[in-house]
């Protein structure tokens, strides 16, 4: 062409002239300044195509006709079922009247002429945003604006993740079983709530939106507010928050907030957790933990707690402190003979003197059982304890209502000293509990200081019970026979069942070491049992006129039907039951119950004879004597050793001998070691006598020998 031009050009200028020429060139100028404009347009068509190929969003340019100019492949995409309609030059209106016949726009569905028309109106004159749903699920959202020529220009959207999105969290929202509101930053006004946020505050979602979150909070908090419903509300996040309900109830929350955005209105969104229910519990098992259940004192845990402050205040400021232990005396009898229940009160009674008896800076507590502990502080000295704990049995010792009875309990005192005996809290509590239990052994109703060499004794005795359960398991225990002999011709005429334990490593260990602590371990039932069995058998092989004393611990009077034991052993055994004599202590009468009488009575209709053994040793009281008719009163040996030259004991033994005439009882004195305490008890006129001058406990082989030659003698 340029060549055509030139060629041309020259032709003019020698045919026309150079003025054509001139026009011609001028031509030629404008022709190439076209040409570079097409050239740059089409390069800068070429650009814009591939800007547009690139945004992720749909892009469409229409002209003031609404007919297709240009758009992009993503717009083809978004509308790809309309697609094969874009025609540059076609009329948006009919693609979108094609698509609606074809069923592309739900929403239009039914109202399509008015769709179209609305559609039409949003595009030439765009006020904000739309959303348009596909027949495909999809939601687009459209962004149009007019361009300077008059035209659209239009953006497309896929928003269909974001509306899933927004529509799983409106469930979360909503169907949340935990309450849930949203509070607007700048004003604090509830925006929203869910259904469990309006039932559980008790208003409708009228009453609710749109007020003050105030409304849900208690006074106290409102000051709170502002800080609280803010994005970052910092340590207000960790406190616990009383609201109202509807009704002016109380509850308490937890609070779980995150700064949203709720309809383009910058928010927060609340979880208020209602914890009122467990701190109510959280409260309850912080109560029970450190208290006990039953009469409301602090427990054993919280015992040591006050044993450690008392050891850390010590240390600190200097002074002594005390932990007493106090374990009642026959708590169990009471127990046992009037029930459980009767037990609880008097429990709760001793707690409430405990209580009222102590000063400020003691404290008391339960530790199980019948065991009682106080920790006393601020003592001046060691004198002010022993002031306390003789208090405290005096106070505790006082008879007790219980459901209309009296009832009495003594108690027995074990106490260790800070900061002497204990360093440690734990330490100084099991310290008051080793001499409460060296109390016990020793005589019960007074108290004792802890001593340093307790605890190995403790240990020696620990390790002799296990021996012992296992000797009563095994049925290594062994009885031996003592001879009562007629004080008139020195005939046998029963023989006393003492029980013999040889310790593997200690050798013969007496039943007045052991027979204690099976009473304690809860032994003393089968190994009663076994020698009451053994003994019944082995009489069996006695002359008949013989008896066998069988002793009894007031301890099994409280456990097992002793009725029954005895029952079986003499059906098993054959023996008749008059030849069974039971020996009972004092001790059994402590408990004043009717139960012990019943049980005695029982025992006697059975056949069975009933002695009072150790007469004179225990809590004398004659009182029993009479409320219950025994058959035989053993004198104690502690009156019968000496008794030659003591004027004194003489005295006591003809009294008692005198008592057994006139309540028509056997009187047997124990203990005989000489000729001349026989030859006093002879005189005094006692029946019978049981001692080492007659003989030893022995086995039964060597009793029945025993026997033959006293028969042989007899026969001489
Ligand atoms: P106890 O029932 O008063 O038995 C008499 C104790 O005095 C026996 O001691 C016996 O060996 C001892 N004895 C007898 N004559 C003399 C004497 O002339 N001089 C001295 N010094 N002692 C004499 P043992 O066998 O050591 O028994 C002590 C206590 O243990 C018994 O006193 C009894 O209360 C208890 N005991 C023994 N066996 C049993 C048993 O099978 N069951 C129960 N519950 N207690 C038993
Ligand atoms: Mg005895
Ligand atoms: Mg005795």
């Amino acid at each position: 062409m340029r060549a055509a031009l030139k060629v041309l050009s020259g032709d003019v200028a020698t045919r026309h002239g150079a003025d054509a020429a001139a026009q011609i060139s001028e031509l030629e100028g404008a022709l190439e300044t076209a040409r570079t404009a097409v050239k740059a347009a089409r390069t800068a068509n070429a650009r814009l195509r591939e800007a547009l190929e690139i945004l992720p969003q749909g892009i469409v340019f229409l002209d003031g006709e609404g007919r297709y100019v240009l758009w992009n492949e993503q717009y083809s995409r978004i509308y790809h079922r309309s697609a094969d309609l874009f025609k540059v030059g076609v009329r948006l209106a009919d693609t979108l009247r094609i698509g609606v016949e074809r069923g592309d726009y739900p929403s239009a569905s039914g109202r399509e002429e008015e769709w179209i028309a609305d559609r039409l109106k949003q595009m030439m004159a765009p006020a904000g945003r739309q959303e348009q749903w596909l027949a495909d699920g999809r939601c687009i959202l459209i962004d149009e604006r007019r361009t300077a020529d008059g035209g659209v220009v239009g953006l497309r959207v896929d928003i269909t993740e974001l509306k899933e999105r927004e529509a799983s969290f409106r469930l979360l929202f909503e169907a949340n079983p935990v309450p849930m509101y949203v509070v607007s930053q700048a004003g604090k006004q509830i925006l929203s709530a869910n259904a469990s946020a309006r039932e559980h505050y008790g208003y409708s979602a009228e009453e609710l939106i749109g007020r003050p979150v105030q409304c849900l909070h208690a006074v106290e908090g409102h000051a709170h507010v502002d800080e609280l419903y803010s994005p970052a509300p910092g340590s207000l996040r960790d406190r616990y928050w009383s609201h109202l309900k509807r009704d002016g109830t109380k509850i308490e929350v937890a609070i779980f907030s995150q700064a949203i955005v709720h309809e383009r209105v910058p928010a927060v969104l609340v979880a208020a957790v209602d914890i009122t229910e467990r701190r109510r519990a959280e409260a309850q098992v912080a109560y029970l933990a450190d208290h006990d259940a039953l009469t409301g004192i602090a427990n054993r845990a919280r015992h040591l707690d006050h044993a450690a402050e008392l050891i850390a205040s010590i240390a600190r400021d200097g002074g002594i402190g005390a932990s007493l232990c106090i374990g009642l005396d026959n708590f169990k009898a009471v127990n046992e003979t009037m029930g459980q229940a009767a037990g609880d009160l008097l429990l709760q009674a001793v707690a409430r003197r405990i209580s009222k008896t102590l000063r400020q800076n003691s404290k008391a507590a339960r530790l199980g059982g019948d065991e009682f502990g106080i920790i006393m502080a601020g003592a001046n000295d060691i004198e002010d304890v022993s002031a306390l704990a003789k208090r405290l049995i005096e106070v505790i010792g006082r008879p007790y209502m219980i459901n209309g009875q009296p009832v009495v309990t003594g108690c027995s005192i074990g106490i260790a000293v800070a900061p002497g005996d204990a360093s440690e809290a734990d330490q100084l509590m099991k310290n008051a509990s080793l001499a409460l239990s060296q109390v016990k052994q020793r005589g019960k109703g007074s108290y004792r200081y802890f001593e340093a060499d307790m605890d190995a004794r403790a240990q020696a005795r620990r390790k002799l019970e296990q021996d012992l359960r296992l000797a009563v398991e095994m049925g290594t225990l062994d009885v031996h026979y003592q001879p009562l002999v007629s004080l008139a011709n020195g005939h046998t005429v029963a023989a006393e069942a003492l029980v013999r334990w040889t310790h593997p490593e200690r050798g013969p260990i007496s039943p007045a070491e052991f027979i204690p602590i099976a009473e304690e371990a809860g032994l003393i039932a089968r190994l009663g049992d076994a020698v009451l069995r053994r003994a019944c058998r082995d009489a069996m092989a006695w002359p008949e006129h013989m008896r066998v004393a069988v002793n009894i611990s007031p301890v099994q009077f409280r456990g097992g039907d002793i009725c029954a034991m005895v029952r079986d052993a003499l059906a098993t055994s054959g023996l008749a039951p008059e030849r069974l004599e039971l020996e009972i202590t004092e001790s059994l009468f402590l408990d004043r119950s009717s139960a012990v009488l019943e049980t005695l009575d029982a025992l006697r209709r059975l056949g069975t004879r009933i002695a009072m053994d150790d007469f004179g040793t225990g809590y004398s009281s004659l009182g029993y004597l009479c409320s219950f008719p025994f058959d035989k009163i053993k004198i104690d040996r502690s009156f019968v050793s000496g008794i030659c030259g003591n004027v004194e004991k003489q005295a006591v033994v003809r009294a008692i001998v005198g008592l057994g005439d006139t309540l028509g009882k056997t009187i047997t004195a124990e203990g005989i070691e000489t000729d001349a305490e026989l030859s006093c008890l002879r005189h005094i006129g006692c029946e019978q006598g049981q001692g080492f001058l007659f003989s030893k406990a022995r086995p039964q082989e060597e009793m029945l020998a025993f026997l033959n030659k006293q028969k042989r003698k007899r026969v001489a």
